[in-house]
This record gives C-alpha cells, sequence and structure tokens, in this order.
C-alpha cells in the first residue's frame, strides 16, 4: 500500500473541514492551543513511518491515556478488574454523571472518565509510585525516554474540575474508591496530561495492533488474548456516544482524547494516529475523524 501518497491525498481532501468546531475550553490551557493544526502518521507492522502535517509536534493526550492504563490495570488485576468496572458501551458522554447514579457507582466501561476514575484508584492501591510506573510504561511502548507529563496542564484542569470531582465523590459514595478522591483526581489528571505527537502516538499503540508479538513493557504484560480484547473495548467504547459513528465511519478500534487525538488500530497490519484540536459536541476531533473515514475508505483497510 502505497501511504505516502494515501496521506497527501487526504491531506487536501480534510481542508474543507479546517475552521469547523472548536478546541476543549473546559480545559483552560487547552483553549489556547492553535486549533488549526493538523497532523497524521501511519506505522505499520514493518515499523515503517508515513506522515503529513504536524505530526511531530506533541499535544495533550487526555483520554487517550485510558487505554494505557487499561492495559496497566488488565495486567495487574485480569478478570478480576471487571468487578470494579463494565465493558459495555456506555451511549453517554465521556463525563456523564447520570448511569452511575442509577448503576450505583459501577461505571459502564474504562473509558468514560468514571470508569479511568476506577482505573486510577487500582493503580494507586496496585503500584508503589504509580506516577513513575505510569510514564514508564507509556516510555517504553513509545521507545521514547522523553515522554512526560505536562503538570500545567494538569493543574489547569483540576482547578476546573467541578463534574470530575463529582463523579469520584459519587463513586467513592458506592465504595468503588478506596484512596483519597484528591489524590485519586491528582494522578487521573497527571495522566490525562501525558503529551506525544502523531509518531510517537501511532508508535506505542502499535504494540496493540501486534497481534502475536509479545505484549510485556516495563513489567507490565498481556496475552494475546487480552490484547485482542482491549481492541475489543476500544472499538466499542472508544468515542464515548459517538462509538457507533466511529465505527460506521471509520471500522477501526481506537480512542480519542479532547486534546484532539485520535489513535486506531488496524490489527496486524499498522496503527494510525491524527491530531487536530477541533472537536465536536461530542468531543472528538472533525478532522481527525475524517481523515480516518478517508483512509480507510481509500485503502480498504478496515476490520470490516
Ligand atoms: N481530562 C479530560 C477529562 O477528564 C479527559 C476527557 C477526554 O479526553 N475525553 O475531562
Amino acid at each position: 500500500m502505497d501511504y505516502r501518497t494515501v496521506l497527501d491525498k487526504i491531506y487536501k481532501a480534510v481542508q474543507p473541514y479546517a475552521g469547523l468546531g472548536k478546541n476543549a475550553d473546559y480545559i483552560p490551557s487547552l483553549a489556547n492551543v492553535n486549533p488549526d493544526k493538523f497532523g497524521i502518521c501511519i506505522v505499520t507492522d514493518k515499523n515503517q513511518s508515513f506522515e503529513v502535517g504536524d505530526a511531530e509536534e506533541r499535544f495533550s493526550l487526555q483520554s487517550i491515556t485510558k487505554v494505557f492504563a487499561l492495559a496497566m490495570c488488565l495486567s495487574l488485576k485480569g478478570e478480576e478488574l471487571w468487578k470494579r468496572v463494565g465493558k459495555e458501551p456506555s451511549g453517554t458522554a465521556f463525563n456523564s454523571l447520570v448511569q452511575l447514579e442509577v448503576e450505583h457507582g459501577l461505571p459502564r466501561n474504562p473509558f468514560i472518565n468514571a470508569g479511568a476514575l476506577v482505573l486510577t484508584d487500582i493503580m494507586l492501591t496496585s503500584l508503589d509510585n504509580p506516577e513513575e510506573k505510569f510514564i514508564g510504561f507509556v516510555r517504553e511502548l513509545c521507545g521514547d525516554d522523553t515522554i512526560c507529563y505536562n503538570t500545567d496542564v494538569a493543574r489547569s484542569e483540576r482547578e476546573t474540575a467541578y463534574l470530575n470531582a463529582a463523579i469520584v465523590n459519587l463513586l467513592k459514595y458506592h465504595r468503588n474508591i478506596e484512596c483519597d478522591v484528591e489524590r485519586v483526581l491528582e494522578f487521573y489528571f497527571k495522566m490525562c496530561s501525558v503529551e506525544m505527537n502523531c509518531r510517537e502516538l501511532a508508535t506505542a499503540f502499535l504494540a496493540f495492533a501486534n497481534r502475536n508479538k509479545e505484549f510485556s513493557y516495563a513489567g507490565f504484560s498481556l496475552t494475546s488474548s487480552q490484547v485482542k480484547r482491549m481492541n475489543a473495548i476500544m472499538q466499542t467504547c472508544g468515542f464515548y456516544d459517538e462509538a457507533g459513528e466511529f465505527s460506521y465511519l471509520v471500522g477501526l478500534p481506537g480512542k480519542s482524547g479532547v486534546g484532539g487525538g485520535i489513535a486506531a488500530i488496524y490489527p496486524g497490519r499498522y496503527s494510525v494516529a491524527v491530531w487536530s484540536p477541533r472537536l465536536n459536541s461530542k468531543g472528538n476531533s472533525i478532522m481527525g475523524m475524517k481523515a480516518l473515514e478517508l483512509l480507510t475508505t481509500e485503502t480498504m483497510e478496515s476490520i470490516f
């Protein structure tokens, strides 16, 4: 497949969508990012990479980091994990409180905020130095020791985190959080604040696309069956209440974040990361989704 030509074509084809949507502004430091950035990078199973646009500029991963947290928690807890968090699509916004009340503090899945806050609590109670372990794991996935937290972004999010604070308190009320709620929020925002560029993110996600290679990074290991199941959860829950739309338009497992990034996987073939900060009303990148739709349409490479 001539990915270089495909990406050049996509780059031109997404231009009419430039200017639609806006940055996440509920996190003050994300509101200040240049909204007109666009980058995309594909990394193949042979480790070849192809990129266009702002693919070398780092951005805030936000909810994409929930995939790394899930991998670590599955490695730590195995099937036990599902006693504390479900694996059903939510059909609600990533920061919704509605189901959590009705379902007595058991989050629908690990990729909505409530689920990721439970993962955060599990990591805090299971690991010494969880901050160090998390960043160590992510660095090994990327093969890059310079990946780090952006503590200014984490602090900026904490200052306006009324909704996430409500979610973690509701979880605590239902006894699905063991640690102090403030500590859970602190570590959760730190994980969200990790920055990568498109090439680094696609490289990190390649580990989830490599079907039969060993998954073992910084002491956290998954079986190929667990990796396969992580893909299933990305497919059904990776885009909150737009998971169906993403499946329909793109047809790849993936995960989005309100920093405007999306990472997706074609199992056994490639991983792809795209970044454009302007979001739609569901919190997903408009140009990013369009670019991935064009990628799978143009190449006819999707899981369907
Ligand atoms: N840090 C963000 C939040 O908790 C992550 C949300 C997202 O990327 N969808 O609101």
